[in-house]
């Protein structure tokens, strides 16, 4: 056993996991964790209902051990449902027949790895605390403590608030996109820092099940309603239901803002996702009752402190939802650190350095996918020249299978470093539009430039 302490702000999806990995390594964890424990309390585990999980996030679960657990929670999304507002819908596969990226439910998930990391002896987990400020010269979390008082005869209710104080030996941020950590290191000199909201916000709707919880569309698809500026989503889950997500702008002629009465929300499905209209019983009710939420990127650096503590997950890279990428990325954190572990043993302040420098730039990168990726996801997807090239992309696939693989599959299938997919796909865009121009492609492709050009994308 290892006898340094290793403390965790946030018992969030990347804290739990990050907490398996390091008691394994046979740390001492303590978590702290604001909210009550989700797993004896009816909250709502915060942010979206359901992910996307892909090979990234499958790894990092994996490596503790977890992967056939999961499995059992998944369900499999072999491509995007398309859908017009003439209500034709169009499979379009993710990648080849057999990938396919999984529906998982955030509380499930969170809740199977709060089990997890509570069954090790060397995790103790504090709900109900929350981090106020971190004073990293003196290693010390501050806790704001509050007291409730409630006298129900004359229902008044009062709170009193006091500090507790607890040092630390290590610590990690993994508290989310408004961390306490990062908030405190943006005291410390030098520290850069950025936050930029996009003009769409989201709100989360039900596609309920049918009978004997039939899902009432197609199960193994992420489902998608283009309509140029906006877009809903849906993703399935395992009772049967759909959680549907409308991003849509925050202000606008036609926007959250101007959706104020059911009528106004009536004739916006009516034009837009009539095919819902049948699906979702009580999408007015929902509309009007459902909060929207923000969408934010956060960048900051450095990510760490000397020896002493690191941001990791939301808390150092929170990115806009559009590629399904930002748990898969915090996940893909946790294995990174895991193996600077295994290379470094205990040196920290050479694991914290060489680990904020080998992931800043990948997720800088995933954070701008993330956001080109919503232009490609509410709009191109329905565009015939977009779908062309989709063709081509495919084609090439097959083709060259060992030197080529699409945009997409280089983040949701495989473990290239998101700096290198962004890279690589903005080659791949330049000779799509080029062969997209060509009258024969299946002969296009066949000739010796692109394949002098896919030996040397290879080795690039
Ligand atoms: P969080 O999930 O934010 O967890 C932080 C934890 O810290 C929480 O439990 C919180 O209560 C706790 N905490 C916060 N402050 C304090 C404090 N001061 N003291 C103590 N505890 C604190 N990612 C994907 O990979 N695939 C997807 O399909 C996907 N879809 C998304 C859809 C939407 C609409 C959104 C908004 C995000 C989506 N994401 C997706 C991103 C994903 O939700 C986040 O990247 C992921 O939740 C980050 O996990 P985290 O543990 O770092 O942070």
């Amino acid at each position: 056993m290892i006898h340094k302490d290793v403390s965790i702000i946030g018992a969030g999806l990347v804290g739990s996991l990050l907490s398996i990995y390091l008691a394994r390594r046979g740390y001492a964890v303590s978590v702290f964790e604001r909210r009550p424990d989700m797993r004896k309390e009816k909250i709502a585990a915060g942010r979206s209902i359901n992910l996307a999980l892909s090979d990234r996030g499958w790894r990092g679960l994996d490596n503790v051990g977890l992967k056939d657990e999961v499995t059992k929670i998944a369900i499999p999304m072999y491509g995007r449902m398309v859908h017009g507002t003439d209500g034709k819908q169009n499979l379009q596969p993710y990648g080849k027949t057999d990938q396919a990226i999984y529906s998982v439910s955030r509380s499930a998930l969170n809740k199977l790895l709060l089990n997890v990391a509570e069954q090790q002896p060397n995790i103790r987990i504090n709900f109900n605390n929350r981090a106020d400020r971190i004073d990293l010269d003196r290693r010390e979390i501050i806790f704001n403590v509050q007291t409730f008082f409630i006298e129900n005869n004359t229902n008044f209710s009062a709170s009193t608030s006091s500090q507790k104080v607890q040092s630390f030996d290590l610590l990690f941020g993994a508290d989310g996109a408004y961390s306490a950590l990062r908030h405190s290191m943006q005291f410390t000199d030098r520290f850069n820092y950025s936050q930029s909201y996009i003009e769409h916000g989201y709100k989360e709707l039900t596609i309920p099940a049918g009978i004997n919880e039939h899902h009432l569309l197609y199960k193994n698809a992420l489902h998608i309603w283009p309509r140029k500026n906006f877009m809903l989503i849906a993703l399935p889950n395992l009772d049967g239901s759909f959680t549907c997500t409308l991003f849509f702008q925050f202000d606008g002629s036609l926007s959250f803002s101007t959706l104020k009465t059911e009528a106004d929300i009536q004739h916006f499905f009516e034009e837009y996702f009539p095919d819902c209209i049948p699906l979702m019983p009580a999408y007015k009710e929902d509309f009007l009752n459902n909060p929207v939420a923000s969408l934010v990127t956060v960048k900051c650096f450095p990510w760490t402190s000397e020896d002493k503590a690191s941001l990791i997950g939301d808390a150092a890279h929170a990115m806009v939802p559009f590629f399904g990428q930002g748990m898969n990325c915090g996940f893909e954190d946790c294995t990174v650190l895991d193996d600077l572990i295994s290379r470094h043993g205990e040196n920290w302040q050479l694991i914290l350095s060489e680990f904020e420098s080998l992931r800043k730039p990948n997720a800088d990168a995933i954070a701008e996918l993330a956001l080109n990726n919503f232009i490609e996801m509410r709009d191109l997807v329905a565009d015939p020249h977009f779908l062309k090239k989709k063709k081509i992309e495919k084609l090439l696939t097959e083709k060259y299978p060992q030197e080529f693989i699409s945009p997409y599959s280089m983040v949701s299938f495989s473990h290239i470093p998101y700096a290198e997919a962004l890279r690589k796909g903005k080659a791949i865009k330049e000779l799509l539009e080029k062969l997209a121009n060509e009258e024969h492609i299946e002969t296009a492709i066949e000739r010796p430039e692109i394949s002098e050009w896919m030996k040397s994308f290879a080795n690039s």
